[in-house]
């Protein structure tokens, strides 16, 4: 590695985090599935070779509405992905294609350039899987470390040790890592760690963030954070989806809808979700709290639309350029309170 630092390079995540709170928007697989460009099931963002134009204008949206990074949508762009869908041979083609779109958003916008990788669904924790699973990171590390990125989010593992590997292969790239595990119903990894220890042991190992992203909305997800700040040092991550999980169902794969009867497989996840998504306040209120505890690097996993990213961003003081068009209700013609308004169309307001 070479020491010299370069003046006119731009701060990079580490900096900015000693200045401020960083942002960063996830949930591109939700929301390109969504949009009708993407399949839940396999969940394989073939996307970002398909139609990388709507790739790169949502992580515009995203910047748009407050985020200070572009997360390359590498997110199960890996082997085992590729293989179930038999489309091994796209893996080089889809992680360089996705980080091009992400650096090229980055560097028109001044955001930060994120690679991105995750769990592998490979890994049992038995010798052979260890080894599967390291050298699936360390590609696709090392094709974010060619593309330049600023630094590579390691997200969403279940398993500690697995979560180790990654950081193992993001740190002999020389590059800054952030960390996040996914917890399920049960409140500790598949290893059986307590997130907060699950986390210590990740920031031991050099992890330069370390926290928690996807499967718990903000109401599940915070009493986690909170035990994980008080056992960790440095920089804590906190990445909820945005669904209003609660203490019988924690997870979004927990949730039911008793509204509903006709669930394929019996749940709302991954299509049905909808009725359970937290409006833009929650968000708002879930920022200011987990600021409060001393989280520094805040986010929305799936289920993340922009106006959730605009809401934490505007609760953290920010003011991104999306918020030229926050609600200002007063000019509204029945509800308002604009003194042009008609009075006989705010007397009615009552009766909408
Ligand atoms: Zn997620």
């Amino acid at each position: 590695m070479d020491d010299d630092i370069d003046p006119t390079a731009s701060p990079g995540l580490l900096e900015r985090l000693e200045q401020g709170p960083v942002i960063c928007a996830e949930g591109y697989l939700f929301e390109l599935e969504r949009r009708g460009y993407l399949q839940a099931g396999a969940f394989v963002p073939e996307v970002v070779l398909e139609h990388p134009e709507l790739v790169a204008q949502l992580h515009r949206e995203f910047v748009h509405a407050g985020s200070d990074v572009v997360e390359a949508f590498t997110y199960y762009a890996h082997r085992e992905k590729l293989r179930l869908i038999g489309k091994e041979h796209l893996l080089e083609t889809m992680n360089r294609s996705a980080l091009e779109l992400a650096r090229g958003v980055a560097q028109e916008t001044g955001a930060l350039f994120a690679g991105d990788i995750c769990n592998t669904n490979v890994f049992v924790a038995d010798a052979a899987s260890r080894a599967a699973a390291h050298a699936m990171f360390d590609e696709q590390v090392g094709w974010a470390a060619e593309a330049g990125a600023d630094f590579v989010i390691g997200e969403t593992f279940s398993w500690g040790e697995e979560a180790l590997i990654a950081l193992e292969s993001i740190k002999a790239a020389g590059l800054t890592a952030v960390i996040t595990l996914a917890i399920h119903q049960e409140p500790s990894t598949r290893d059986g760690w307590t997130p907060e220890d699950a986390c210590k042991r990740l920031e031991d190992a050099g992890a330069d963030v370390v926290g928690l992203n996807c499967i718990r909305g903000p109401k599940t997800m915070l009493p986690l954070i909170r035990a994980v700040r008080e056992r960790v040092d440095g920089h804590v991550a906190a990445l909820p989806v945005p669904y209003r999980t609660h203490d019988e169902q924690p997870t979004f794969q927990s949730l039911r809808d008793p509204d509903y009867e006709g669930l394929p497989g019996g749940r709302p996840f991954p299509t049905a979700l909808d009725p359970f998504t937290c409006n833009r306040y929650e968000l708002a209120d879930f920022a200011r709290e987990a600021k409060e505890i001393g989280v520094t690097y805040f986010g929305v996993c799936c289920g993340a639309a922009p106006h959730h990213i605009r809401s934490v961003a505007e609760a953290l003081g920010r003011r991104p350029p999306a918020s030229s068009y926050t609600a200002d209700m007063s000019k509204h013609a029945f509800l308002g309170t604009d003194s042009t308004l008609k009075q006989e169309y705010q007397e009615y307001a009552d009766r909408l």
